[in-house]
């Protein structure tokens, strides 16, 4: 299958018995569901097995814009996270997948762990 941003590299990946999406072989993004990205949040240690590209290679295609939904062959939108700016990924309007570069989840897991632990040490205050 073709990777949205790169070459026909992108194969399926699974990770126990409900976790399924597709990563490049060669930048490493991966393409999933919104609702499966949800799912790898609560995963533990998900993005070790998943997000395997580093971080420096998916800058390098963060600058690839204008892709295309593999499955759909139509336009992804731009989103981005409201908490974490610097973060862009792509959605397709059609099937609900998203795109994101390497290292980026990653980045956004992390970012919701620390946010968890943020509110921990807050509530022991009280
Ligand atoms: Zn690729
Ligand atoms: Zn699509």
């Amino acid at each position: 299958m073709d990777c949205p941003k790169c070459a026909p590299e992108l194969e399926t990946k699974t990770l126990g018995d409900d976790i399924k999406l597709e990563r490049c072989r060669t930048c490493f993004g991966l393409l999933a569901k919104g609702f499966m990205l949800e799912k790898m949040g609560t995963e533990f240690m998900a993005e070790t097995f998943l997000d395997i590209g580093s971080a420096s290679i998916g800058k390098k295609f963060d600058k690839v814009e204008d892709i295309q939904c593999t499955h759909c062959k139509v336009d992804m939108d731009k989103i981005v996270d409201p908490h974490q700016t610097h973060i862009w990924m792509e959605c397709c309007p059609s099937c609900d997948r998203i795109f994101l570069d390497a290292g980026e989840f990653s980045d956004l897991k992390y970012e919701t762990f620390s946010d968890k632990i943020k509110g921990l040490l807050k509530g022991r205050r009280h």
